[in-house]
């Protein structure tokens, strides 16, 4: 099943096959040189000890050294070239992927875990294919290889060495279950702590304001122990299996030199085959303890295969279709109910229709569902119930990405990507934009004073790595950023309500311009910006509990009449 899924994986990496093959056939003319030298040195020892030398047998030497030296680099080369490919191709693959997955993807994975499928989970794969294939395939031939050579120079001794394999795979066996296990385990737990670290880095300034850093310090000193007994547990069962690996080895060393010594004393074996057996002996070692760790490293593959699959098989947002939009047709919620989680809902029943360009405002107590309107006329998720329609259509049969497209959406912590000011303006644009048009659209969104101010204008970077803004200069980017967009649907989501009150003015002038002759979706804290709006609803507990004028909710909507008494009387 597993190994199915990961041959697909393969597949989709699109492996060259003759490279593969060349890999294969240069990895076992590699092995086979390997095979040849012992048998030279037997001759070439014979030789001498008889008195004799035929330099042939040095070139032949010389030679296979060199033969399994070039085999040995391009195999290698060529299996790495495969295996970097593939990987390539799936984080292609997985990062498009990824891009588009629903947003309810995003609310139940945190993005620590989807970037380890991307980087880690694959590389596992690359792992698997670069490093171990081939040393795996030509293990076995060595080992095969070495074992007939072997019986042929001298069955009696190799009988010998095969009584200690019993013993061998006797230690092995069980306690490398274990160190799998607690390999496996560790890893679980290197991931949840990097996680950790993560967020604790990234809310750095939560940490310090709080003096969180004693507990922190606690919480990760104890991951960091944790980490530490697992290294620890495996460091014990490896020092029992190590030492009692190499002590065997030496066992049997020993022994045939002691018994092959004797064989050579009274001439039945000669000194090159002594000699030669020693060698086959370690090349038949080594591929050994490089199958524990290709087994380990197959089972983690194995792992991350079922991870990269699941992935692959999540299904993503679907397009639509390729229909005209109409957005001189009014935008309408048709008993719309929907529920972020089975059993929760979020919004019931929601019914209104909005105008081409008025404004419609949403009030009502936090966690109302206000915002959960908005990501539904993004669609960023689909209605449980019911449906939107613009001119009766069904919003759901327009293509996503001009559906998108046509959306403004300024929310109440405008985010700001890595990058130059020109940059976040012009975010999600495909085709160049003039110079003038960022001018422009700053200009009317009261950007451009503050911009032409910072030391590199429109240059400078801001973001994580940059110029830190303030939350009305965030603001007043973001509208610049819809400005550009020219959409015909805003959607404003508290966009003042985290603004001083100079900056607030600022922003609101700024709206203002974004506002004329859109239609126009907002939600605010702040009565004084919806007043003017055409339509109030009011939302409570996910329920339209009125809507109209601000005339008609003040003369008979409770809820309102004191929202409006308890803004008044703050003033
Ligand atoms: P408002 O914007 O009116 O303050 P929201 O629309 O943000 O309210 O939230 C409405 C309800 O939905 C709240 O109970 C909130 O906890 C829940 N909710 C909001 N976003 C999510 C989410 N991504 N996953 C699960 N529940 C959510
Ligand atoms: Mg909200």
């Amino acid at each position: 099943m597993k190994l199915a899924d990961f041959f697909q994986l393969l597949k989709m990496g699109n492996p060259s096959k003759p490279l593969i093959a060349a890999a294969l056939f240069l990895g076992l003319l590699e092995t086979g040189a390997g095979l040849v030298v012992p048998l030279l040195t037997k001759n070439l020892i014979d030789q001498l000890s008889d008195g004799g030398i035929d330099w042939t047998i040095i070139v032949f030497l010389l030679s296979a050294f060199l033969f399994q030296t070039v085999a040995g680099g391009f195999s290698f080369y060529s299996m790495t070239y495969v295996g970097e490919n593939i990987v390539a191709r799936l984080r292609e693959n997985l990062w498009s992927r990824v891009l588009d997955l629903p947003v309810s993807y995003f609310d139940k994975h945190e993005s620590g875990e989807t970037m380890s499928r991307i980087i880690q989970d694959t590389n596992m794969v690359k792992m698997l294919v670069t490093n171990h294939f081939v040393a795996f395939l030509s293990g076995i031939v060595s080992i095969v290889g070495s074992v007939i050579i072997l019986l042929i120079i001298d069955w009696q001794i190799t009988l010998i060495m095969f009584l200690s394999v019993p013993l061998a795979l006797l230690a092995i066996l069980p306690l490398g279950k274990i160190i799998y296990k607690i390999a496996m385990q560790s890893q679980d737990e290197m991931a949840a702590f990097s996680g950790h670290l993560g967020r604790v880095l990234h809310e750095i300034r939560l940490v310090k304001a709080y003096n969180a850093q004693p507990a922190e310090e606690m919480e990760g000193k104890e991951e960091i122990r944790r980490l530490l007994r697992f290294g620890l547990k495996e460091a014990k069962i490896l020092a029992v299996v190590s030492p009692f690996m190499t002590m065997l080895i030496m066992l049997v060393v020993v022994v045939i030199i002691g018994y092959g010594g004797a064989r050579v004393a009274s001439g039945a074996m000669s000194p090159g085959s002594l000699v030669a057996i020693i060698i086959y002996l370690f090349q038949i070692v080594m591929p050994f303890s490089q199958f524990a760790s290709f087994f380990t490293t197959f089972q983690k593959t194995m792992g991350a295969t079922e991870r990269i699959v699941e992935m692959m098989k999540m299904k993503g947002e679907v397009g639509g279709g390729k229909k005209e939009i109409d957005f001189g047709k009014p935008l309408a919620f048709h008993n719309v109910s929907f529920a972020y989680e089975e059993g929760k809902m979020a919004l019931k029943a929601v019914d209104f229709t909005a105008e081409p360009g008025k404004t419609v405002a949403f009030v009502g107590p936090s966690g109302g569902g206000k915002t959960t309107i908005f990501s539904l006329i993004e669609r960023f998720y689909k209605p449980t119930e019911g449906m939107i329609t613009i001119g009766g259509e069904n919003i759901e049969a327009f293509d996503l990405h001009s559906w998108r497209g046509a959306i403004g959406y300024v929310s109440q912590e405008s985010p700001i990507i890595s990058g130059t000011i020109r940059e976040n303006i012009c975010y999600g644009i495909e085709k160049p934009v003039p110079e003038e048009k960022v001018k422009e659209a700053a200009r009317l969104a009261n950007a451009s004073e503050f911009i032409e101010k910072l030391p590199q204008g429109y240059d400078t970077e801001v973001g994580e790595r940059g110029v830190k803004l303030s939350g009305g200069q965030r603001q007043r980017i973001a509208i610049a950023r819809a400005l550009l967009r020219d959409p015909k649907l805003l959607l404003l989501d508290e966009a003042t309500s985290n603004l001083d009150s100079e900056s607030e003015g600022l922003v609101q002038e700024a709206l203002k311009n974004l506002m004329k002759g859109r239609t126009t979706f907002i939600i605010a804290h702040r009565l004084s910006t919806v007043v003017d709006a055409d339509t109030i609803i009011v939302i409570e507990d996910g329920r339209v509990t009125g809507q109209g004028t601000h005339e008609d909710l003040l003369a008979a909507h409770a809820l309102y009449q004191k929202l409006v008494k308890q803004q008044f009387k703050m003033k």
